[in-house]
């Protein structure tokens, strides 16, 4: 169908976004394993912020985010003056592909990139350029072959959704080395905080010119309905992101809840180590019925089937059990599905399940 209004090219070629399914119609327990929430469910001090601001609804929200930004840069030892925050982390890839892409330029994503890298690239009409992992794990090499003077970002998580795997800090520290001076390398930390000592690339960013980290409050911090991102980059970097930036582009509801939630030091460290306990034996479980995964570094597990058949029947047994995981088809893993770790009742019964499935008994 062809309209004289016409969006820019690339628009079109943007399907819309699946979020992950969170109920099966005709059962009631359902356990949602598809999007790699925190079943801890949010810090203690986050949720009786709304009391705490109603009477400021009224007004505008802060626009440069001072006090949040003060929190970040405390509990994570870095300037706040390089920092900058926006509606989840998915705001800020959007703010780099605009401010430095367009017509005529390309960006990098991986085989198996989260997918807003692609979207938000062609949203701003700019050319996404897919290069191979290996065995599930992201190759610097592949991506420097395929740079070239159109280039302008390349998009890297670590750890990697949704495979779990992650680059060590050689590798990484090199891509950023090895890069064309006028390419910005974007390492997104959504998954950071399940790395035991790692600071998402914050070094890497303070030793280059060439480097931004984007974080989230979605993932460990329970808070993925509130909305809640930032970036940490040079100062060339940040000045840009705050020109492209909506002036009120978080409220004072999430700008309040994020700043308490961030100050929870110990909530982050008990969500780390109870989903690190959870996610090896959910691996080892699985490897005993004959369901592999690499070694995940994130809160969820790629589990590998024999076939695309076999994990999609897996997945329609396990929904009619009451248990959402995530098809990855779209990601080319089509004989995988990746399931978040949930709290320990969760986790047994998603294991037990896909044991039944296979014919084996727990
Ligand atoms: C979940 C996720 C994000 C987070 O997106 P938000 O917009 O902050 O909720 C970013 N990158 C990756 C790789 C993710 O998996």
């Amino acid at each position: 169908m062809s309209h004289a209004i016409e969006p820019k090219a690339g628009v079109l070629q943007i399907a819309p976004y699946q979020g992950g399914a969170s109920s099966v119609p005709g059962v009631r327990d359902v356990v949602k394993l598809s999007s790699n929430e925190n079943p801890a469910g949010p810090p203690e001090a986050a949720r009786g912020v709304l009391r705490k601001v109603e009477h400021l609804l009224h007004r505008y929200p802060s626009t440069d985010h001072a006090e949040l930004r003060r929190a970040i840069g405390e509990v994570h030892g870095l300037d706040p003056e390089l920092i900058v925050c926006g509606a989840g982390s998915d705001e800020l890839i959007h703010m780099l592909c605009t401010a430095y892409t367009g017509p005529g330029t390309e960006v990098i994503h991986t085989e198996h990139g989260f997918s807003m890298y692609r979207l938000s690239t062609l949203a701003a009409g700019a050319t996404p350029i897919c290069v191979p992992e290996h065995e599930r794990k992201v190759d610097v090499d592949s991506i420097l072959d395929a740079v070239n003077f159109r280039t302008r970002l390349v998009f890297v998580a670590n750890p990697a959704n949704p495979t779990g795997t992650m680059l060590g800090s050689n590798e990484v520290g090199r891509l950023a080395a090895e890069l064309p001076e006028n390419v910005l390398l974007v390492l997104d930390g959504a998954y950071a905080e399940y790395v035991d000592g790692y600071d998402g690339g914050a070094k890497l960013v303070q030793k280059r010119e060439n480097v931004v980290m984007t974080r989230t409050f979605s993932k460990i911090y329970a808070l993925g309905g509130l909305r809640v991102g930032w970036a940490y980059g040079p100062p060339h970097v940040i000045d840009v992101l705050n020109r492209v930036r909506g002036p009120f582009n978080l409220g004072t509801l999430q700008l309040a809840a994020a700043e308490a939630a961030v100050r929870d030091r110990d909530f982050v460290e008990k969500s780390r180590s109870e989903n690190a306990r959870m996610r090896t034996w959910m691996q080892k479980a699985l490897a005993e019925i004959g369901v592999m995964s690499d070694t995940s570094t994130a809160n969820f597990v790629l589990a590998r089937f024999d076939s695309t058949e076999e994990a999609e029947a897996c997945d329609d047994h396990l929904r009619r059990e009451g248990l959402l995981v995530r098809r990855v088809g779209g990601y080319g893993l089509p004989n995988c599905l990746r399931i978040t770790v949930g709290d320990e009742a969760s986790c047994r019964r998603v294991v037990h399940a896909i044991a039944a499935f296979k014919g084996q008994e727990q």
